[in-house]
């Protein structure tokens, strides 16, 4: 029976350990101290480490901890990264035999142009580093609009019990930015409640499911009318093309506060 640890890192990063009891696999430490203080709570060893995409906060740790464990390092093929071992591509497949674990690979550029996810299907868990987040979604650091709105199309388009792991505790302001673009979704108010509560007794709001995600994200939610009329009000677009909403909605949470 495989589990998943949460590993608080940072301001707001979550950092994950997926573990049997005896064997873990990392995905994005982007610090090694947690995790191999994690690692020695709970009496595991580390056999593998799964990063999404570059960025510091999700890799920072793989060198301090290929120091004390010599383990595959599986990576986007097209993001630059130190340390890989294992390049992937689109529908490659991670095999942690340890763990008796298979995560598919999907391409799912947009926060930077080489981001992939990692998908447990016998589990019903996604892994999708900074794609999707809990009420929104990464920023447009690398890739285009047309590309992350794909690459969010292409997460919603897995089973709505799959339980997003994402990378960050973002889900309050995401929420409040969510309220703002679509003001009469009744399962928004309610979840922005839900996950108040949470974060008031210092609960992890993450992870959601796609279920979730669909229902109350924005950026899930691009081919709603009442999203494209109320940026049609506010002037931030002309038209209801999916793409074309999806990039004002990006800009106007850039810039939302
Ligand atoms: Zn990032
Ligand atoms: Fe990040």
């Amino acid at each position: 029976m495989l589990s998943v640890l949460t590993v608080p890192a940072f301001n707001d990063n979550y950092l994950w350990i997926i573990h049997d009891g005896v064997h873990a696999a990392v995905v994005d430490p982007g610090d090694a101290a947690p995790i191999l203080d994690a690692l020695k709570e709970h009496k595991l060893s580390l056999v593998a480490i799964l990063l999404t995409h570059h960025h510091s906060d999700h890799v920072g740790g793989v060198a301090t901890l290929l120091q004390h464990y010599k383990v595959p390092v599986f990576a986007p093929r097209n993001d630059p990264i130190a340390n890989v071992t294992q390049p992937m591509d689109e529908g490659n497949v991670v095999t942690i035999s340890e763990l008796d674990l298979k995560l598919s690979v999907l391409e799912v550029p947009g926060h930077t142009l080489g981001h992939i996810a990692y998908v447990a299907a016998e589990q019903g868990w996604l892994f999708c580093g900074d794609t999707l987040f809990a009420g929104g979604c990464g920023r447009l650091f690398e890739g285009t609009p047309k590309q992350m709105l794909s690459s969010l199309d292409k997460l919603a388009a897995l089973p709505d019990d799959t339980k997003v792991y994402c990378a960050h505790e973002y889900t309050i302001s995401n929420l409040r930015f969510a309220l703002a673009a679509e003001p009469g979704n009744a399962a928004l108010t309610a979840r922005y409640k839900v996950e108040q509560e949470k974060r008031e007794h210092d609960v992890a709001t993450v992870p959601s499911s796609i279920g979730i995600e669909k229902a109350t994200n924005p950026f899930l939610r691009v081919r709603e009318p009442a999203i494209a009329q109320q940026l049609i009000a506010d002037g931030r677009t002309k038209n209801s093309d999916p793409i074309t909403v999806f990039a004002a909605l990006r800009e106007w949470k850039n810039n939302f506060r």
